[in-house]
């Protein structure tokens, strides 16, 4: 019997038993396609078969087998050539091949490798190792194609969760930013009076509604910034006032029980086209996160200086040619990171894992914010850190997108 798409099956008639797989059978000899259809097929496999390359390469679409046995010595096109055509196209790179050989030398098993086949069958021809063979290949293969849909329900499923996220998130910002007006009417006395005790209340309720809101920002811009939909706000910014605003909001946040902060900034920074409410942004994460991990009698340095860029974005003491950059660095001596978790902490969600979970308005989203912002400015971050004694976040900010130069302080919108 044949089927629709070209497969013989064994029994034609009432139900069919279910196909163990299918398989392409590439033989110029119809003695040997003969030989290797009949040992498939009443081990249960549909057989499609060609008596060349070039036929076999044409059918490989329609047939859609899930092994192909291949011989190596065919006039029109040898099994290697063949091989190398089916694994070059992207449609069929995955699909598995048996070369079918006499030869038992090696220099064909190497050619027969560095062509991509996946497995060899000897000449004279074994009943029972060619269905071993074809069936474990088939199992490798149903198990990749299994791996691969559930990965793709996990893609669907991440980015459900992502879309469902930022819905949530932008709705919460809304009815949160009228708590937050009311709760700084109250607290700047225009609707009466307030005693020290009700204003301390008020202010325990604005510095958390604020700390909330940052947090929603930082969700919803890694959201638009990974779709792309991100464009950066640019004016002239100076450095030291900067860094003056981010430290004044983060000792406001953090209610007055901030380690001390300490400036070490280079004096007379230029100014620089950027985004300054995003950079502001990542400073208050950086310094968030360098008191929350910091003992209170510990220490915090933020600095600011210009350095030389190097290609890979990180600066170098005087690098020729290279554009200039600030390098902003925030260091403290608190816990320190883990070597393995340095790179990890950047991406979504990433925490330290070892760390107890369920902290306080830690979602693991501050840093992957801090890198999407500062990778916007085409500058770069990382860390430096050694568990127990601390850890410096660094960020360059290419000074070569915009003019160093007051004179040019119109807004350009990037
Ligand atoms: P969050 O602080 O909300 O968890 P972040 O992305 O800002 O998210 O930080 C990710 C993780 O990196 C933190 O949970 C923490 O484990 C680690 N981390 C960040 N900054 C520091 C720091 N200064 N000292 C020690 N660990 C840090």
């Amino acid at each position: 019997m044949q089927t629709s798409d070209g497969a013989e099956r064994v029994s034609a008639g009432i139900a069919q038993p279910e196909s163990e797989g299918r398989v392409l059978v590439v033989d110029d000899l119809p003695a040997n396609v003969r030989l290797l259809s009949g040992i498939l097929k009443v081990a249960g496999y549909d057989v499609i078969t060609a008596g060349g390359g070039a036929e076999a390469l044409a059918k490989l679409e329609a047939a859609a087998p899930d092994v192909v046995l291949l011989d190596v010595m065919m006039p029109d096109m040898d099994g290697f050539e063949v091989c190398r055509r089916i694994k070059a196209r992207p449609e069929s790179a995955l699909l598995p091949v048996v070369m079918v050989t006499a030869l038992q030398e090696t220099t064909d098993r190497v050619t027969a490798i560095e062509a991509g086949a996946d497995d060899f069958l000897a000449k004279p021809i074994e009943d029972v190792e060619v269905v071993a063979r074809v069936r474990s290949l088939v199992r490798i293969k149903r198990q990749r194609a299994d791996l691969e849909s559930a990965y793709d329900d996990l893609r669907r499923a991440e980015s459900m969760r992502d879309n469902l996220t930022a819905m949530l998130v932008h709705d919460l910002r809304t009815p949160l930013t009228a708590i937050l007006g009311s709760l700084e009417m109250l607290r700047g006395g225009q609707v009466g009076h307030i005693d020290d005790l009700q204003q301390e209340i008020v202010e325990i309720g604005t510095r958390s509604s604020h700390r909330l809101l940052a947090l929603i920002n930082d969700l919803l811009d890694v959201n638009k910034m990974e779709s792309g939909k991100m464009s950066l706000k640019r004016s002239l910014v100076s450095p030291t006032e900067l860094v003056e605003t981010a430290v004044e909001q983060i000792v406001f946040l953090s209610g007055g029980n901030a380690v001390e902060i300490t400036r070490a900034l280079t004096p007379d920074l230029p100014r620089m086209q950027a985004d300054e409410d995003l950079l502001r942004r990542v400073l208050i994460n950086l310094l968030g996160n360098a008191i929350k991990f910091t003992r209170a009698s510990g220490t915090v340095t933020i600095a600011a200086a210009l350095v030389s860029e190097g290609q890979n974005g990180r600066p170098t003491e005087h690098g020729e040619g290279c554009g200039q950059a600030l390098l902003m660095s925030v260091r403290d001596n608190g816990i320190g990171i883990p070597l393995e978790d340095q790179t990890r902490i950047f991406e979504k969600f990433g925490q330290v894992e070892s760390r107890d979970a369920g902290r306080k308005m830690s979602t693991g989203l501050g840093l992957t914010f801090c890198k999407f912002a500062v990778e916007a400015h085409g500058g770069r971050i990382w860390v430096e850190s050694v568990p127990g004694e601390g850890s410096t976040f660094l960020f360059t900010v290419p000074l070569s997108g915009g003019a160093a130069d007051d004179a040019a302080s119109s807004e350009v919108d990037g």
